[in-house]
């Protein structure tokens, strides 16, 4: 009935009451718990036991717990996996030295019970998590004065707790740097690529994404039937040989074209539904549902201002749509200031954005699609101008390329097993 039912807590320590005693805190939350005593064979254990939390004790009868934590960083395999460090002494000192060797948490024992239930809890809990490979509308910008939000097209990886699914949605310039990551796993890859319109800038980096040439890889392509064709028609569109030297057909991959529809769709862990965003062509705002969490996806999609005092039937079922929603990445291309000049473009002004998201309850939000002509410190500006907004949301950002987002999903919000308080 608990959290943590297919997560192994590995503990080395050669003190047999705290190794019981964190035994059974474990336990009480379903977890698997298995200790080891001393240095030796614990690497080859850990290799084998794959444990999603290591607790190191600092001093071991065969050598210090620190020795240990550097040889788990260098293991590529386990450099997620959260190491404690525990010790019976509180010296600064060794605090700062287990930090510097890699820990991710260092516990002085006795251990609190409520304190352990929290760090398990940020250790354990499984975790919908998004990642930014390009945030930028419109065009690349590979400006020096970008670099900070990052000068990539449109592209975000969502990594499911429970699958290894690739989920995708866009395939802008940034998708490059996502197709070289995952090639580096060198294994079979299998996903879908959510595209929201045919726009350059969500579709220009697909004949850089790698993975389409490897034939063990499978690929379904989504995006909405456009005037000028299906999904296979758009993106081969692109590839003719006037514009690129490679055509789809060259593309070893297993790929199937799909055209998306508005209707709910299940996956495996995971449901996609779509309605059409406001935007100069057929253009897709997804929404992701996995486990308890939703996130919508919608870089391109014009709000205007007066649509918030008086709304339409438009603003009606898009507030419908997102409302409650765990996560929303919108389109803040402008502000109100820019707006007025590009009504009509597709785009909205980042405080409307953030206003329709505040009437429909939205937890997270970050806005994206930059405009290429917003460097660093502009962004920066309007970042400070979003205080104002901040107390409404658990997060209100401005997306940056390389940032990744932890959304914790499903069993961590359950209530704890009788006897237990869960942590807050
Ligand atoms: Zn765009
Ligand atoms: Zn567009």
């Amino acid at each position: 009935m608990s959290p943590y039912r297919s997560k192994t807590v590995f503990m080395v320590d050669d003190d047999l009451a705290i190794c019981e005693l964190i035994g059974n805190l474990v336990e009480s939350k379903n977890a698997r718990f298995v200790s080891w005593n001393r240095m030796e064979g614990a690497i080859e254990a850990i290799k084998e036991i794959e444990p999603d939390l290591i607790l190191l004790d600092l001093h071991l009868p065969d050598g210090s717990g620190l020795h240990l934590c550097k040889e788990l960083n260098e293991l590529s395999a386990f450099s997620d996996v959260p190491v404690y460090m525990l010790t019976t002494r509180e010296f600064a000192i060794e605090r700062e030295i287990a930090l510097n060797s890699g820990a991710d948490a260092f516990l002085q024992k006795p251990i609190e019970r409520e304190a352990f239930f929290q760090l398990l809890e940020e250790a354990l809990c499984d975790t919908v998590d998004l990642k930014f490979w390009g945030v930028r509308g419109s065009t690349p910008c590979a400006n020096r004065e970008n670099m900070e939000y990052g000068g990539n097209t449109s592209c975000m990886q969502v990594l499911l707790p429970v699958s290894d699914d690739l989920l995708i949605f866009d395939s802008g310039s940034g998708i490059r740097n996502l197709g070289n990551e995952l090639i580096k796993m060198n294994k079979p890859l299998q996903g879908r690529i959510f595209i929201t319109h045919a726009h350059w800038d969500h579709i220009q980096g697909f004949p850089f994404f790698k993975p389409l040439y490897m034939p063990r890889n499978h690929f379904a392509v989504h995006m909405p039937q456009q005037w000028s064709g299906r999904t296979d028609e758009v993106l081969s569109g692109q590839m003719t040989f006037t514009y690129f030297p490679v055509t789809t057909d060259m593309l070893k991959a297993h790929i199937d074209y799909e055209t998306q529809k508005h209707a709910a769709q299940q996956y495996e862990g995971y449901e996609i539904e779509v309605i059409a965003a406001n935007h100069p062509v057929a253009t897709a705002i997804y929404k992701v549902r996995v486990k308890d969490r939703t996130i919508i996806y919608a870089p391109d999609n014009e709000i205007k201002q007066a649509w918030l005092e008086e709304p339409t039937p438009f603003t009606n079922q898009l507030i419908d749509f997102i409302r409650g929603a765990d996560v929303v990445i919108h389109d803040g291309q402008y502000n109100r200031a820019i707006y007025p000049d590009r009504e009509n473009w597709g785009h909205s002004a980042w405080e409307d954005a953030v206003e329709l998201c505040i009437e429909a309850g939205v937890k997270n939000l970050f806005l994206t699609h930059h405009d290429p002509d917003s460097d660093d410190q502009f962004l920066s500006k309007v970042d400070k101008e979003m205080d104002t907004y901040r107390r409404d949301f658990n997060t209100l950002q401005l997306a940056k390329e390389g940032e990744l987002f932890k959304l914790k999903v499903g069993v961590c919000e359950e209530p704890a097993a009788a006897g237990y308080s869960e942590p807050k």
